[in-house]
């Protein structure tokens, strides 16, 4: 398949405290553990992803989305030939920058950062606990990571050119991310379209026939589940149709990768980072699935009411929350309160919140602000306050 475009692990631009080998454990390898074995990890647990806990102990918080990320991008680089650990590595760290509350967080956060001239980016606080606020070495400062990781975390969700991102320069701007890096935008655009709608489904938003309605090649899938399998309750026609339609993306992406391989020549990983496109690419009808699945998933599911009184309610409280902490910074933990008095406190304000889970903002909420109507939080996973 693609072992020509492999990104040989010995290639590595290294890490940024030079350590001795492991003596059975590859760097890609370690990375992979110490993104596993770090507080902002575990925290993923008791985030957000799409539905609030509450109505369904099913949906899928930020961890098990994470997995299946993991999931879906070990697949791909195996059947490709890729490097599967600096893939797995990467999809799990991949959402690790992400705030509570999912998107309004991140939303309510960058609203608060502009009125400052600033702006709040998963990617790059994902940079900056990997690089800074863990804290479990005594020898570095944060988890001492391999450049390709640190690396196809920034560019996760998109390439930037050389001085577009001033504080990535050291990030090969202008150039790709290695194949493996590319892999995981996709695999976790896989990875929510379809959860979003078997989780949009047990909440009862969306029917399969709705899906049918918007999705051509699901309701292809649709017809012939309901064929091989007439006597079938619902939900067993829903999850055989589902699974099918994962199955179809899954393919789609790795014949797209394939085939933009071929055609752009690229002999090995240097040639890859020097292409003008990223070659990890969906054929056309599973782009167009992938698109009219966002779409369809956009005005049924995220912009619905059901969603919107969350969402809201989620954003007013973080900025709530945020403008009193830049207020009263003494009132921030001791550690960000002493950075808050050298740093500009906006910021040091951002990077407490976002490092909250949704159970942990509320219960701080409550301690400076008093009890206030909230979104349900699932139950905290972590007693201790997200210092790292
Ligand atoms: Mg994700």
């Amino acid at each position: 398949m693609l072992a020509r475009l492999r990104f040989p692990v010995e290639r590595s631009r290294g890490r940024r405290y030079p350590e001795p080998e492991h003596p059975y454990r590859n760097a890609f390898q370690r990375d992979r553990d110490r993104i596993v074995h770090s507080r902002a990890f575990r925290r993923l647990e008791a985030k957000t992803q799409v539905f609030t806990p509450g109505l369904s102990d099913h949906f899928r918080n930020r961890l098990t989305h994470t997995i299946e990320v993991a999931q879906i991008a070990r697949t791909l680089a195996s059947v490709l030939q890729l490097d599967e650990d600096l893939t797995e590595a990467l999809a799990l760290g991949h959402d690790i920058g992400h705030p509570p509350f999912a998107h309004a967080g991140e939303e309510a956060l960058n609203a608060e950062m502009q009125r400052f001239g600033d702006h709040f980016d998963h990617n790059l606080h994902a940079l900056r606990i990997i690089e800074s606020f863990e804290q479990r070495y005594a020898r570095f400062p944060g988890l001492n990571l391999s450049f390709e990781v640190r690396e196809g975390m920034v560019k996760h969700s998109h390439d930037f050119g050389p001085g577009e991102q001033p504080q990535l320069d050291a990030f090969l701007p202008g150039l790709r991310p290695v194949l493996e890096g590319q892999l995981i935008d996709l695999a976790d655009e896989i990875a929510y379209n379809t959860a979003d709608l078997d989780d949009a489904w047990s909440a009862g938003l969306i029917t399969a026939q709705d899906i049918a309605g918007a999705v051509p090649q699901y309701a292809e899938i649709h017809e012939a589940v309901e064929t091989q399998f007439p006597g079938a309750s619902d939900r067993e026609q829903f999850y055989e149709g589902l699974r099918q339609l994962i199955d179809a993306l899954v393919s789609g992406l790795i014949e797209g990768t394939v085939r933009a391989a071929e055609a752009s020549g690229a002999a090995n990983f240097e040639d890859v980072r020097a292409c003008p496109r990223r070659l990890v690419a969906f054929t056309p009808e599973a782009a167009a699935t992938s698109m009219v699945l966002k779409r369809f998933l956009y005005t049924r599911v995220y912009a619905s009411p059901a969603l919107g009184a969350d969402r809201r309610q989620a954003m007013t409280r973080i900025s709530e929350l945020f403008r009193f902490f830049v207020k009263s910074p003494d009132r921030l933990p001791a550690g960000y309160a002493q950075q808050a008095a050298a740093e500009p406190a906006h910021r040091v304000v951002c990077d407490y919140l976002a490092g909250m889970t949704d159970a942990f903002f509320r219960r701080t909420y409550e301690a400076m602000l008093g009890p206030a109507a909230m979104p349900p939080t699932a139950a905290p996973a972590v007693a201790t306050p997200p210092t790292s």
